[in-house]
């Protein structure tokens, strides 16, 4: 695919990215934009504004610049000595200091009355030739947002599939996909409730085995390290190894003579589990679970 500014895919994205950034201006936001970069290998574009922008600013911002490209709005150029002479005539006009010479020509690329920016760049000619401006993701870093795009057919491509993908989750799981959202967020509450559920089994379970070593398939619970150390912060004491098929994970209670680094050594000398112990802990992959089941029932037993 053809990714150079003359190609008609570079322009789209470019121009659908004036649209867009004016848009976002439009809605009260100091867009500084630091950098543009729609001279990428594939086909997405990339801006890079100074401060954080909101998820929904750049939707409704989105939907504005679709506006926008459907009305088919004229793109001219006209050129000014210095950006003196083109502020006085678009007091508007966007244009980032950097990046222009007082001295120097100064093109303004116009779109109907909706932008007017200072830009060397190459554009379409009529707004409804960049045929769809979609962002497929943005993101934070140090206070800078950045967005990704896509322009004409690449954006259509990558609203069908996007789209597909959601109706096809819906109807396999018998809901209309207008209520993603809302579905998604009370599966979210029932994962939470059960995972809160889990968790408190786990801790009863190890409640009721007590000091020592908890064998099991796997551990029900995503953090059993939590839970172990809610078991050692009541009984200071006392030391839990826990072993499943996966891992081991051992910790001793403040107050625990009990020295993990013996039991580590021997599990570790039998090549049970790779990872590593000292006298408070051991933790690792397990990768022999008999034995190591075998070593640990010796330790129980005592
Ligand atoms: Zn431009």
């Amino acid at each position: 695919m053809d990714h150079t500014e003359s190609s008609e895919m570079w322009k789209q994205l470019h121009s659908g990215e004036h649209i867009f950034i004016r848009s976002l201006q439009n809605l009260g936001l100091n867009v500084h934009v630091r950098k543009a970069d729609t001279e990428r290998s594939d086909e997405s574009g990339r801006v890079y504004i100074r401060e954080k922008v909101t998820s929904n600013k750049i939707f409704l911002a989105l939907e504005e610049t679709n506006h926008i490209i459907n009305a088919d709005l004229t793109v001219s150029e006209e050129s000014f000595n210095g950006l003196d002479a083109a502020v006085k005539k678009f007091p508007k006009l966007r244009y980032n200091d950097q990046r222009i010479e007082p001295k120097d020509t100064v093109r303004v690329v116009r779109m109907g009355e909706f932008d007017f920016s200072a830009c060397k760049h190459l554009h379409v000619k009529n707004t409804k030739e960049i045929v769809m401006f979609m962002v497929t993701g943005f993101s934070y870093l140090h206070g800078e947002t950045e967005v990704r795009f896509l322009a004409g057919e690449p954006a259509i491509s990558h609203c069908i599939k996007l789209l597909s993908s959601v109706i096809k989750t819906a109807y396999d799981n018998n809901f209309q996909p207008e209520i993603l959202g809302e579905r998604f967020e009370k599966l979210k509450s029932l994962c939470s409730e059960s995972d809160g559920r889990a968790e408190s089994l786990f801790n009863s379970l190890l409640e009721s085995k007590g000091n020592g070593v908890v064998k099991l398939k796997e551990f029900s619970v995503n953090n059993p390290a939590r839970s172990l150390h809610k078991f050692l912060g009541v009984h200071k004491a006392g030391y839990l190894i826990l072993l499943s098929e996966k891992q081991i994970l051992g910790l001793r209670g403040v107050a625990s003579s009990e020295n993990l680094s013996v039991i580590g050594k021997e599990l570790k000398d039998e090549e049970t589990f790779i990872g590593d112990f000292s006298e408070d802990h051991i933790m690792g992959k397990v990768t022999d679970y008999k034995k190591a089941a075998e070593i640990l029932d010796k330790y129980g037993r005592k």
